[in-house]
């Protein structure tokens, strides 16, 4: 017999939720509170005697209903739903750490994750370290005395992929609980939890979204580490996940799978034909079996142009790519890195982890992959010199 555990992502996305009713959506429980018909159920609720919702900061049905599909996708046993993906980082990242640990970070973090380690915990006594991803797989003496490893993979903008298998057994053996930010391959390519890592997070804001629309978070974890969340973080803190969010992951959520079979094949044809240009000098697009478990790649790639390409004209010239942040909705965006440069200092991971200047980063939405080629070819020859 086959248990939903058993089915493939895209059906198993397809066939959760739906309420008693019949619906095949949940239903946006736009409450802050929910009441008791007896004291004596009220004092069982209060004393922990049983689990009912109680009060939105803490639990919300609607948010339940991503929550329950996020661990069954990351095949994990719990998940916990955040306002933003850095609600999802600092809540987690607190909940496990006190003045005088150490995390050991990978390069190229996110910039934002980089600005919280920095300016929020390092002044709070924690000791924070980077490491090339490939120290922290080939190294494991680098973990020793580590409380947490926080990885990305693919990383920011360089998008190099980890060996999560190795991490997570270097880990292991120091006791380091490993995080990793799965953000870029979406669990439709890569489960990390299958791999060792302790706990996986997402800013889902972008493919878990899919739309633009929403700025959200998520972890997943086994039931123990979730829990550690949800005592002391998720209602201290606050950064709770709203109702109408939740329900627009969900509706992302149906789609996930298919978005991102879309996303690849329209990174596949850009990388192909990428490769005739002179002007490419790298690509940075980690693919399918380029790291142990990784199952394909997402829309979200990086190049380096050469010296002699003009970068704002060529993204001037575009015209379906539009200039922005964020990536992992429906539309095709294009970052080109020399725009954020103007601000220099040490709060600026560009900068602290030497990006190339000349390097764009595109996120290939679901416009026809022809049509995206022709836009980006016309630029670049446009932005040659
Ligand atoms: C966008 C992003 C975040 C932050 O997520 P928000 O939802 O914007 O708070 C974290 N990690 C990575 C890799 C991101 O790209």
């Amino acid at each position: 017999m086959t248990t939903p555990d058993d089915l493939h992502l895209a059906t198993l996305l397809s066939a959760a939720f739906g309420d008693a009713g019949g619906t095949v959506t949940p239903p946006i429980y736009q409450t802050s509170l929910y009441t008791f018909d007896t004291y004596q159920a009220f004092e069982d609720r209060l004393n922990g005697r049983t689990s009912d919702p109680l009060y939105s900061r803490i639990q919300n049905p609607t948010v339940s209903a991503f929550e329950s599909v996020m661990a069954k996708a990351e095949r994990g046993e719990a998940a916990v739903g955040f306002a933003s993906g850095m609600a999802a980082i600092s809540s987690t990242l607190l909940a496990f750490l006190k003045p005088g640990d150490r995390i050991a970070v990978t390069e190229h973090v996110y910039s934002d994750a980089y600005r919280l380690f920095e300016q929020l915990l390092r002044p709070f006594g924690i000791d924070i370290t980077y490491h090339a991803v490939s120290a922290l797989e080939n190294d494991p003496s680098l973990l020793k005395g580590v409380k947490i490893a926080y990885l990305e993979t693919a990383n920011s903008l360089m998008l190099q992929p980890a060996n999560l298998p190795k991490i997570a057994a270097n880990a292991k053996a120091h006791g380091t609980i490993t995080i990793t930010d799965n953000s870029w391959a979406s669990p439709v390519f890569q489960q990390p939890l299958t791999h060792g890592i302790d706990i996986v997070l997402h800013s889902a804001s972008k493919y878990i979204s899919g739309h633009s629309d929403t700025v959200a978070g998520v972890v997943v974890a086994s039931d123990a580490l979730i829990g550690t969340i949800r005592q002391l973080t998720l209602p201290l803190l606050g950064a709770k996940l709203a109702p109408f969010e939740a329900w627009l992951l969900v509706r992302g959520l149906r789609t996930l799978d298919a978005r991102m079979r879309q996303h690849q094949a329209t990174a596949e044809l850009f990388i192909d034909r990428l490769a005739t240009r002179p002007e490419v000098i790298r690509l940075h697009s980690p693919g399918a079996n380029s790291v142990p478990g990784l199952a394909g790649r997402s829309g979200l790639l990086s190049i380096e142009l050469a010296e002699n390409v003009d970068i704002p004209r060529l993204a001037d010239a575009l015209k379906l790519f539009r200039l922005g942040v964020s990536w992992g909705g429906f539309e095709s965006l294009i970052l080109p890195i020399r725009a954020g440069l103007g601000r220099a200092g040490d709060d600026n991971a560009a900068w602290r982890f030497d990006v190339p200047h000349n390097l764009v980063r595109l996120s290939l939405g679901l416009e026809n992959a022809d049509d995206l080629w022709t836009d980006f070819e016309a630029a670049l020859n446009a932005g040659k010199a």
